[in-house]
C-alpha cells in the first residue's frame, strides 16, 4: 500500500486509498474513515489524536464539542478555520475513545505523510501529546514543548493541548488563544 500512497500526486487520490484502508485493526470497527479536510495548499496544518464518536459518524474531523470549541479559539487568535487543514493521527476511531496504539498510528503514518508531503504547510500545530509523540518526540512532555517552536526540514511544528482539555476544565481556554496568535503571527497571510 505504501507505494501507491507515495505515489498520490494530490489529496483527492490518497483520500480514495484511505477511504478503504483495512491497514491496522481500526479498519474493523470503524464506521468512517476521518480523511481530514481543509485547503489542499494550506499553511496551517493542525494535527489531532483521533476521530471521536460524531467524527465516526460524520467523516469529518473535529465537529463535536471539541471541534466547535476549535473554530471559536482560532477565530479568537483570527484565523479562519477554513484555511486550515484539519486530521488526525489516526483516520479511524479507536473503540470506546481510547487512543491509538502504536501499530496503529505507524499503519496510519504514509498517510499523514503523504497529507504533509501534498499540502507543504509551513506550520503544523499538534493539538495534544499523542500528535505531539507521533511527530515530534515520543517522550515529549506537554509541559515542557506547549507553545514552542520546533524546526523541521520542510516545516515548523508548535504543540498546544487538545481542545478537549479545555472543556475538561484542565487547561484554560487563553493558553490555545495564545499558542494559536503566535502561529497567526508568524503568517502574514493568514
Ligand atoms: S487508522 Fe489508518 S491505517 Fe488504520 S485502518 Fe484507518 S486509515 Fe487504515
Amino acid at each position: 500500500m505504501n507505494k501507491t500512497v507515495e505515489l498520490c500526486q494530490t489529496l483527492d487520490e490518497l483520500k480514495q486509498i484511505c477511504l478503504s484502508c483495512q491497514n491496522c485493526e481500526l479498519g474493523k470497527t470503524r464506521q468512517r474513515v476521518v480523511f481530514g479536510e481543509g485547503p489542499s495548499d494550506a499553511e496551517i496544518f493542525f494535527l489531532g489524536e483521533a476521530p471521536g464518536a460524531r467524527e465516526d459518524e460524520t467523516g469529518r474531523p473535529f465537529v463535536g464539542r471539541a471541534g466547535d470549541l476549535l473554530t471559536e479559539l482560532f477565530a479568537k487568535a483570527g484565523i479562519d478555520r477554513q484555511r486550515v487543514f484539519i486530521t488526525g493521527s489516526c483516520k479511524c476511531r479507536p473503540p470506546k475513545n481510547r487512543n491509538p496504539r502504536k501499530p496503529e498510528l505507524n499503519a496510519c503514518r504514509p498517510f499523514l505523510e503523504r497529507q504533509l508531503a501534498i499540502i507543504k504547510p509551513k506550520v503544523v500545530i499538534c493539538s495534544g501529546l499523542v500528535a505531539a509523540h507521533n511527530i515530534l518526540d515520543p517522550k515529549a512532555r506537554m509541559a515542557d514543548v506547549r507553545g514552542r517552536w520546533f524546526d523541521q526540514q520542510h516545516y515548523r511544528i508548535l504543540p498546544t493541548y487538545h481542545p478537549a482539555a479545555v472543556l475538561r476544565g484542565t487547561v484554560k481556554a487563553e493558553l490555545l488563544v495564545e499558542d494559536f496568535q503566535q502561529v497567526a503571527a508568524s503568517l502574514p497571510n493568514v
